[in-house]
């Protein structure tokens, strides 16, 4: 089963990728905890992408295209995956498109999280993510829940980079929607409700889609 989780910044793709991560045992994908990766790393390619993900901005197609063609190359991908944060442009999509066309592959859902722009500044600002396995919780935590572990701010989810995140996304990333709705992928699922709620949601729209594993 390949899955496409599409929508906002904040709109809890991640999360919800985590969860059907889980329950199939696909790989999850996403390009964000790539790159933060390799800042961390400080390979050059993260010494590339640093500044420009701090200021919420998207690395240049090419860079993403390559960064995706090998992860998708990997062998964990046979049996499905779950993409996150790619493709972000229209040229990324075209370019995903050759590639998965290469190897036989086609995505099966695309699924919108729709959550309004207002509930997506509440909830990326202030923002604490854990900095060993990147998971985010509400403004105000201190420490990781799972391991204890101090929270820090990303630097993309403080307000002047939420804002260029926010813009960008309309530009670049929306008309994203109207390409997988013409070739008939899009699943709209409320982004707003419960973790466990839109999990449900999620597991609904594939069912009615007829996609299973
Ligand atoms: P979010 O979806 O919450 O904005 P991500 O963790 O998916 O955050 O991505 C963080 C940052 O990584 C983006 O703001 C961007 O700078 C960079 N990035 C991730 N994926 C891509 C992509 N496909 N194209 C360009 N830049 C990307």
């Amino acid at each position: 089963m390949n899955l496409l989780l599409y929508g906002p910044p904040g709109s809890g793709k991640g999360t919800q990728a985590e969860m059907l991560h889980k329950r199939f045992d696909i790989p999850h994908i996403a390009t964000g905890d790539i790159l933060r990766n390799e800042v961390a790393a400080g390979t050059p390619l993260g010494l590339k992408a640093k500044p420009i993900m701090a200021a919420g901005g998207y690395v240049p197609d090419d860079v993403m295209i390559g960064i995706i063609r090998n992860r998708l190359a990997q062998p964990d991908c046979v049996n499905g995956f779950i993409m996150d944060g790619f493709p972000r442009t229209i040229p990324q999509a075209q370019a995903l498109d050759e590639l998965l066309t290469e190897l036989s592959k086609a995505f099966d859902r695309v699924l919108y999280l729709k959550v309004e722009t207002s509930e997506l500044v509440k909830r990326l600002a202030g923002r604490m993510t854990c900095p060993v396995d990147q998971k985010t919780y509400p403004p105000g935590t201190r420490t990781c829940p799972a391991d204890g572990t101090k929270l820090v701010q990303r630097d993309d989810d403080k307000p002047d980079a939420v804002k260029h995140r926010i813009e960008i996304y309309l530009e670049k990333t929306l008309p994203l929607l109207d390409y997988y709705r013409a070739r008939h992928l899009v699943s709209e699922i409320e982004g707003v409700g419960t973790i466990d709620e839109i999990h449900g949601s999620v597991l609904s729209a594939l069912e009615k889609a007829r996609v299973t594993n």
